[in-house]
């Protein structure tokens, strides 16, 4: 199929992307790598009066560190965040994730803060921001707020931005330890993640864990582990929890076994992983 008629408008700056969306509301969408937007206008998912391309706005386009964050701007692509020289020594588990959003090809388009402003329950890019307890800064003419992602992502493919708000950035804390552990169970390398699981130790025997593709929305938990049988009670007791659902890549019984078996071997690779 092909999509329904839009004006396309290309701003020269966030300022103008701001107002354009300010006119338009949910008529608008903004369109950032196209990744995900580009197919869902092709099978008229999306039908929007108006495109608003910021995939070229230079003063978006940024990696910076903010305090004790990493601020990513909404121009960035996936690949430019991946190949960022401090990402290794300053977002271990983004390092460890990065390398499972989509293609090569996919990351070179796909944006950062488009994964985000997308939501889908299986990403990669979503389920490290709440890991880690990030932010996501939305811009639009009545000013600027700031959300946890523990707020922005609301369900599958749902969020709390606003019609007339623009993702401008996200921030990322800087991690305190490289103890990390990341991985995920696709049909395909390169495939939205059937169930993902995210590990961070925080310091001795705290982690903070990260369930992706399980329920509407990436589930974070906190958590000391005092040895194996821990972490497996852990899991055992989230899959119930946590449920998951049903869709043509695996059934919820299939996700809830996948994450007994994976969640707590992610965790151990975790805290045995050296400083
Ligand atoms: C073959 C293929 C494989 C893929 N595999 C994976 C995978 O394994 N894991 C994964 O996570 N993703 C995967 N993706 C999706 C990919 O990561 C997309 O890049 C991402 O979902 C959207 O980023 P984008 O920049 O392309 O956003 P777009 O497609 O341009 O936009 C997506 C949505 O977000 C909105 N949006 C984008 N940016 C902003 C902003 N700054 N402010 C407000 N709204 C905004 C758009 O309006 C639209 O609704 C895959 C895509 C393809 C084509």
């Amino acid at each position: 199929m092909k999509p329904r008629r839009f004006d396309y408008v290309r701003p020269d700056g966030a300022d103008e992307a701001v107002a354009v969306l300010a006119e338009y509301g949910d008529a608008a969408s903004v369109l950032a790598g196209g990744q995900s937007l580009m197919a869902m206008l092709n099978l008229r998912i999306a039908e929007p009066a108006v495109l608003i391309d910021i995939g070229r706005l230079g003063e978006l386009d940024y990696v910076r560190l903010a305090g004790d964050k990493v601020e990513v701007g909404a121009a960035v692509t996936q690949n430019r965040l991946k190949d960022w020289p401090e990402l290794a020594a300053r977002l271990p588990l983004l390092a460890a994730a990065l390398p499972f959003v989509g293609h090569f090809q996919t990351r070179n388009k796909g944006t950062v803060c488009g994964s985000i402003a997308h939501a889908d329950p299986s990403s990669e890019i979503p389920l490290s921001l709440a890991t880690l307890g990030g932010e996501v800064v939305l811009r639009s003419r009545r000013g600027t707020r700031v959300l946890a992602a523990a707020d922005f992502q609301c369900g599958m493919l749902t969020t709390a931005r606003e019609p007339d708000e623009l993702i401008a950035a996200v921030r990322f804390p800087v991690q305190a330890t490289r103890q990390v552990a990341f991985r995920e169970v696709a049909r395909r390398h390169g495939d939205f993640a059937i169930i993902a699981v995210a590990a961070c130790v925080e310091a001795g025997n705290a982690v903070r864990i990260g369930i992706g593709g399980v329920a509407d929305r990436p589930a974070v938990r906190h958590a000391t582990m005092n040895g194996a049988a821990d972490a497996k009670d852990m899991f055992e007791s989230l899959a119930w929890e946590l449920e998951g659902y049903d869709d043509v890549h695996a059934s919820a019984r299939l996700r809830r076994d996948l994450l007994r078996r994976v969640g707590p071997l992610v965790v151990e690779e975790a805290l045995r992983c050296a400083a």
